[in-house]
């Protein structure tokens, strides 16, 4: 036997299969301070894997140039550490990772999966952000790339644009899947978005490759977001099946409102956490007013998130959107 190696009886009672171990991750776009929408679905995906040992990951999603605002980064990183909630490893900057998204890509070029399209700059500009209520509804893309160009170097040079890349989404290509929150979810993409961008004509991946890229190559098994993003899973699997990868679980959490059933926004007052730690409210007070939106506790203060990890249980979380006052 090897110097170091074990004997055949040492791994007894050791995890046998790695992929059982829960791997989430925290997602903030550091595109503006984080508001109690944002730490509600943290505070949940923290819950969900810490209640089960799990690992939970750090990425910070920086790739939307001019959304980015200067200090955001070290903003979001002092907000969850203000609210107590931490995460395994370094940080990940999704700025860092573009060489592996730019080899995805290559990989669906070569497979003939994605093609240059020189169409709109707003609709590709939209396509750089997580698309969020209201921003790219509506609106398939009708296919006027398709087949134009055999290549980026054609579509520079019969238009003088550079071009994104869309992946081929099929006439009535339909994508199932199972949330646990939602329950079954299928959606015909050709429908909700047609043929989608996966890389801007800067040559930057588009949030959809980036978000599978990473996922897949850091083993994150359980996804738990907004669900704002649930037209955005479907469009993921069909990439995920592209890359070979293997999909995570989804969990798509109901979004924040204001008392006018609308999305919490800033015409509802200033909801951001900063906020809230400049006027002196303390941590412990937005985590009790969280935890019970979720069914946990009465709203009285909570020390730290450990705190309610004994009677965390995901299957019983509330499945409507948590109305906020406006009081804290
Ligand atoms: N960065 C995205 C957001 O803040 C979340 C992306 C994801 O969870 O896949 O909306």
């Amino acid at each position: 036997m090897l110097a170091g190696s074990r004997g055949d009886s040492d791994d007894r009672g050791m995890v046998q299969d790695v992929n059982a171990i829960p791997v989430g991750r925290l997602a903030p776009s550091p595109t503006g301070a984080l508001h109690l929408g944002n730490a509600r679905t943290f505070l949940l995906a923290w819950l969900a894997i810490r209640s089960r040992g799990g690992v939970l990951l750090l990425r910070i999603e920086d790739l939307d140039g001019p959304r980015i605002k200067k200090g955001s980064v070290e903003a979001t990183l002092e907000d969850l550490a203000w609210l107590g909630l931490d995460w395994d490893g370094e940080p990940v900057l999704q700025s860092g990772r573009i060489e592996a998204h730019t080899l995805a890509l290559e990989h669906l070029k070569a497979r003939g999966l994605v093609y240059p399209c020189v169409c709109t700059r707003s609709e590709i500009e939209r396509a750089q952000s997580a698309p969020q209520e209201g921003l790219d509804h509506g609106t398939a893309y009708p296919g006027t790339c398709r087949g134009r160009f055999r290549d980026a170097a054609e579509a520079l040079a019969a238009t003088g644009r550079e071009p994104a890349w869309r992946f081929r989404v099929e006439e009535g290509q339909e994508v199932s899947f199972e949330d646990q929150v939602h329950g079954s979810v299928r959606i015909d993409l050709s429908k909700d978005c047609g043929d989608f961008v996966v890389a801007k004509k800067d040559g930057l991946p588009a949030y959809q490759l980036a978000v599978v890229v990473d996922d897949l190559a850091f083993g994150v098994n359980e996804v738990l977001r907004a669900d704002d993003l649930l037209s955005s899973t479907a469009r993921q699997l069909l990439l995920i099946r592209a890359l070979g990868g293997q999909p995570p679980s989804y969990t798509h959490v109901p979004l924040v409102l204001g008392p006018d059933g609308r999305r919490l926004a800033k015409r509802h007052g200033d909801s951001r956490l900063a906020h809230y730690r400049n006027m002196g409210v303390p941590p412990g007070r937005v985590l009790g007013l969280l935890a019970e939106s979720l069914g946990l506790g009465d709203g009285s203060e909570v020390a730290s998130p450990q705190e309610l990890l004994a009677d965390f249980d995901l299957s019983r979380i509330p499945l409507s959107p948590w109305v906020f006052s406006g009081e804290l």
